[in-house]
């Protein structure tokens, strides 16, 4: 039996699952690391310790096993830059990391972050490399000068093990230093930030070969010369894929800690406000918005309102015992800033439209609808560009219950495809290995891959009843909006 390794690398752990060549689930490993945040936004993570894990995981499944491929979903936006030996000159700076967030803000007001998002599809965020990249330069000068290579932490992996310096366009796209339009670096910006080309890893296709993995770590890995190592692509479009979202058909979702609404369009598509990211991959261009409040308000939410022994189901239950539309009261669920679709860093949570009579069901109850809302609204401005797909394939912790799982298909007014698979991103990380060795023609066999739990459908009355409250949630959250910069000022200064 020839097997295939799919290594999803994450933000605290590396996870490594192993495939058969019918695309079976053999075994899995998991090695985590620590995040470093010794300083006010640092979000940094060292790539040794990433790139051990990653030996680890690797080595407990191959095992003396026919590994033909190893591929790769990874954590986007990172950056590390190496010296003219290709030795680390920094940390890795993940997506985490904020400490660009006043070159944004700068870039904001003179215009260069909306023509970064038009050239690149990158959102106006300090996530992004391209602004990563101007703060080292303006913050840490010497070692912006000494640094030979820049990469993420993906390529830095594949470098490692095969000594190439290789990006896939998933993951170059996330840097904000691709253009849409060419699929090449863009020129423009490059110079704009000082560096050349030549720094920048060599662009490949997701499911190229990059070649065979060293000696030296063949014989550590229990590998051999017949173990291809394959470019891979961004957790971001291997999760949409990973659960059959091959198309403008059907919207990814998942929503777990944080969350994300994503879909595979044909063509590549420009939000007029910045709403949503717009990154090529290899099939058709990857449209979506990333949320930060998702799970993180539940448990939020079950721990104030009802108490840290309580447990996620208690606090469904109490949600449930409320009425749709928890009596007109609305919850904003902002607590910890906001990514799509309002891109507001210091946007605030908020209750509004309390009464006397309002209960702790109620307040139960429009948290739940408060994070469903703002998935809707994420999601509103693809759908208005990409067209209303026929049903939402949804993973993650926050929508593992009947009741969330309704609400979902009472608010997009959608069906629901709650699927059975967790593992999205190392499946179709497979599958382009799969690809990369020509045993699948074309993305659409990952489907065969991918399976169904249940299907939910919107029940027509919640239907109403949600769409007339959905404009008013929105009216306060235009409203709010102008006081978050001013309240966030507050609650920095009176802490
Ligand atoms: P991640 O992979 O992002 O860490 P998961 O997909 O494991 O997250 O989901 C974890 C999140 O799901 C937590 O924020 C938790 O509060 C939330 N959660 C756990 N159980 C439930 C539940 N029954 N209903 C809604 N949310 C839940």
């Amino acid at each position: 039996m020839k097997y295939i390794i799919g290594i999803d690398v994450g933000t605290t752990a590396t996870k490594g699952v192993l495939y058969d060549e019918n695309g079976q689930k053999v075994a899995s490993a998991q090695r985590g690391y620590p995040l470093i945040q010794e300083k006010m936004d640092q979000a940094e993570e060292d790539p040794k310790l990433i790139f051990d894990a990653v030996q680890d995981v690797i080595f407990s499944l191959s095992q003396k096993r026919k590994i033909t491929a190893i591929s790769w979903s990874s954590q986007m936006h990172s950056l590390i830059g190496l010296d003219e030996n290709k030795e680390l000159l920094t940390n890795s700076l993940t997506w985490a990391d904020n400490r660009a967030k006043n070159v944004v803000k700068k870039a904001k007001a003179d215009g260069l972050a909306q023509k970064i998002y038009q050239q690149t599809g990158m959102p106006i965020h300090p996530m992004a490399p391209v602004y990563k990249l101007f703060w080292l330069k303006q913050e840490k000068p010497k070692i912006f000068s000494r640094v030979k290579y820049w990469l993420g932490i993906k390529e830095y992996l594949i470098y490692r093990l095969t000594g190439k310096l290789v990006e896939d366009l998933s993951m170059a796209a996330g840097t904000g230093l691709l253009n849409l339009k060419t699929l090449t670096w863009d020129q423009e910006l490059l110079s704009q930030v000082g560096i050349t080309e030549k720094v920048l890893p060599k662009l490949v296709k997701s499911s190229d070969i990059v070649g065979s993995v060293k000696e030296e770590y063949r014989q550590k890995l229990d590998l051999d010369e017949n173990t291809k190592v394959i470019a891979g692509a961004s957790d971001g479009y291997l999760s949409t894929i990973g659960v059959g979202a091959i198309d403008e058909a059907d919207f990814a979702m998942n929503v777990g800690t944080s969350g994300g609404v994503r879909c595979l369009a044909k063509k590549s598509i420009i939000d007029k406000k910045a709403q949503f990211f717009c990154y090529p991959a290899d099939q058709g261009y990857l449209i979506g918005g990333p949320v930060n409040n998702g799970g993180i308000v539940f448990e939020w939410a079950r721990k104030v309102l009802l108490g840290p022994n309580e447990s996620a189901e208690d606090f469904l239950t109490l949600a449930q015992s409320a009425p749709v539309g928890s009596r007109g009261l609305i919850f904003h669920p902002y607590l910890g800033g906001e990514r799509a679709p309002i891109w507001d860093a210091n946007a605030r949570g908020s209750f509004v439209g309390l009464t006397r009579s309002h209960t702790k069901a109620e307040m139960a109850r429009s948290v739940i609808e408060g994070i469903i809302f703002n998935l809707y609204d994420a999601s509103h401005a693809i759908i208005q560009s990409a067209g209303k797909p026929h049903a939402i394939r949804i993973t993650g912790g926050f929508v593992q219950s009947d009741f969330v799982r309704q609400m979902l298909a009472d608010v997009y007014n959608l069906p629901i495809i709650a699927m059975k698979n967790s593992e999205g991103g190392t499946l179709a990380a497979m599958f382009l290995g799969k690809q990369a060795l020509g045993l699948s023609p074309d993305l659409s066999g990952i489907r065969k891959f991918t399976s169904e739990e249940k299907v939910y459908f919107p029940n027509p009355e919640n239907v109403v009843r949600y769409q007339k409250i959905l404009p008013v949630y929105r009216e306060i959250e235009n409203d709010l909006a102008k006081s978050y910069e001013k309240l966030a000022y507050l609650q920095n200064k009176l802490q």
